[in-house]
């Protein structure tokens, strides 16, 4: 997903991607709930430039299955990813960072300067990489707990069977160890 900064003209430039299955496993391949790719990532952008700044407008949905948080069965998600995000050449950066370097600890200046950054980006030279960007955004998009269906049971804490499939039968009530001299107390 690369793009030539001198490709992008006064109208803009409009470009779209179809990221392989692999791609995209590769770029979930840190998250914890285990995705997967179920077909490839669709990726529009739309790219408009101003002096060496460009702007970065994506739309792509990733279809992804992984297996769900309560059941383990496998769980299809959806996942709408919308980006917008500012690339600036490294050398606007580097003069932007002189400035605030003052005599303020170095940790408070790199800590202000992240804040006022959070929709930029910096490229250098002519080629602009989408890539890391849309990763990134894709990985925050992400469901934290990807579940089969909405009111799946889970597993059975005790036998393990699948709640959504049979009742198996258990006494799964929990009990806290803090309350169980209260317990205790209440039989007769
Ligand atoms: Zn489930
Ligand atoms: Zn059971």
């Amino acid at each position: 997903m690369r793009v030539n900064i001198d490709e992008i003209k006064e109208g803009g430039l409009q470009r779209a991607w179809d990221l392989a299955t692999e791609v995209v496993d590769e770029m979930v391949k840190g998250d914890n709930a285990g995705y997967r790719a179920k077909s490839p990532f669709h990726v529009d952008a739309r790219l408009t430039r101003m002096e060496r700044r460009v702007l970065f407008e994506g739309r792509a949905r990733a279809t992804l299955a992984a297996p769900c948080g309560r059941c383990l069965s496998p769980a299809e998600v959806e996942v709408p990813v919308d980006i917008q995000m500012t690339f600036v050449p490294d050398e606007e950066v580097r003069t932007r960072g002189e400035d605030a370097e003052d005599d303020r600890p170095n940790t408070r200046v790199k800590r202000r300067f992240a804040a006022e950054a959070v929709n930029e980006e910096t490229y250098s030279g002519k080629v602009i990489d989408l890539h890391p960007v849309v990763r990134e955004q894709l990985l925050l998009a992400l469901p934290g707990y990807p579940v089969c269906q909405e009111g799946c049971k889970g597993l059975c804490s005790v036998c393990g069977a699948n709640l959504n499939e049979r009742e198996c039968g258990c006494d799964r009530r929990v009990l806290d160890p803090r309350w169980a001299g209260l317990e205790k107390l209440k039989k007769p």
